[in-house]
């Protein structure tokens, strides 16, 4: 039987990301044993034992630069091996969501898919995660002798770091050039500066009444730089040109967990509340009173949105 938990943390230029720091300080509070780091790649990892890591186990290799499944697959295996961590915690990100079904079934461990919630019962951890497009939770108990939880970002604060270091113990984990099953060429870094969707904490979203990328880009983009959010948008909008695909919320988009999500002229569909519904708060803005949305929304104005949207504009840049 493991003891404590390692998080696996993901580095985006050289440094951990917030999930990194998020995951930390919880396993931290769940007090289920030591605290350890899992970094996969080069990278300052100056900055984990700070936020609750006491050690870091680092698999650093050629065949890990950039990321591909079976490399990826097989560095974790290691690392957790060498931990001998009970329970694994990692962000539900991309790479996050195509190695960990695989590391799950190679290493013979239960796996807790994009939970919301952690807790320690007993010194055993239970996730708990949203089914049915968010309409009802679920805990996820796990029987083997190591868990594997994938964590929606920004399901848990981040406080400011509280000082410590861990010592950094390498990891080999045998890789060859065999284990690299994708070759990347090249990496494209989106002209949008915005923090990712997934794990943005502020989002203004707009729907199909924007009705064209010129009054998209016009009414809805000015208002999330006023508050430094990420723009989203309804599969509605982006199937008729107003925003990218990247920036599709919902079932078949991406699925957010921010603090704010504003919602401008969305009318609140199952497959776009999949998306969002964990939002902490949702603040409608619909001119239909009897709209879906509002049934989700912790605050909601009746309105037309391009008159609301330039008035809130206005308003937030004088607070920012
Ligand atoms: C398999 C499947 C997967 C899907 N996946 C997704 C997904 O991932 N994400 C997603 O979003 N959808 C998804 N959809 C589509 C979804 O069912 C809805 O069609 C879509 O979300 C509607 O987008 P919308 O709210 O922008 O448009 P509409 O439903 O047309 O709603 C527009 C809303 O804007 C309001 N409005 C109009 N003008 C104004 C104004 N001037 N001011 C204020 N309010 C105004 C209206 O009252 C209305 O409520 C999926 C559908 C299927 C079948």
């Amino acid at each position: 039987m493991g003891n404590g938990i390692l998080v696996y943390c993901e580095f985006e230029n050289g440094s951990p990301r917030k999930t990194a720091y998020e995951l930390l300080q919880k396993a931290v509070a769940l007090g289920a044993g030591p605290v350890s780091a899992l970094v996969i790649g080069g990278g300052d990892t100056s900055t984990l034992g700070a936020n609750g890591a006491t050690r870091v186990f680092q698999v650093d290799a050629p065949q890990v630069a950039s990321y591909s499944t079976g490399a990826y697959v097989k560095a974790l295996a290691a690392g957790i091996a060498a931990s001998g961590a009970a329970t694994v915690l990692a962000a539900a990100s991309s790479p996050a969501r195509d190695a960990f079904p695989r590391l799950s079934a190679r290493i013979g461990a239960g796996f807790g898919v994009e939970v919301t919630d952690l807790r320690n019962e007993g010194g055993k951890i239970v996730g708990r995660r949203p089914v049915y497009a968010g309409k009802a939770l679920v805990d996820v108990n796990i029987l083997s002798a190591v868990g594997l939880f994938t964590v929606r970002p920004n399901s848990f604060p981040v406080a400011a770091a509280s000082g410590g270091s861990a010592a950094v113990v390498a990891v080999d984990a045998g890789l060859t050039d065999a284990d690299v099953d994708v070759k990347v060429i090249d990496r494209v870094a989106p002209a949008n500066k915005a923090i990712d969707l997934t794990e943005a904490d502020r989002i203004v979203s707009g729907g199909r009444s924007l009705k064209t990328k010129e009054q998209f880009d016009e009414v809805l983009r000015p208002l999330a730089a006023a508050i430094g959010a990420t723009v989203g948008a309804s599969r509605a909008a982006v199937d008729a040109g107003l925003a990218g695909h990247g920036e599709q919320v919902g079932q078949t988009g991406k699925v957010v967990n921010p603090s704010l999500y504003i919602a401008f002229g969305i009318s609140g569909a199952i497959q776009h509340l999949a998306g969002m519904r964990t939002s902490r708060v949702i603040v409608a803005v619909n001119k239909d009173a009897d709209a879906p949305i509002f049934q989700y929304a912790t605050y909601g104005i009746v309105g037309d949105l391009f008159e609301i949207a330039p008035l809130l504009t206005a308003e937030l840049r004088k607070h920012s």
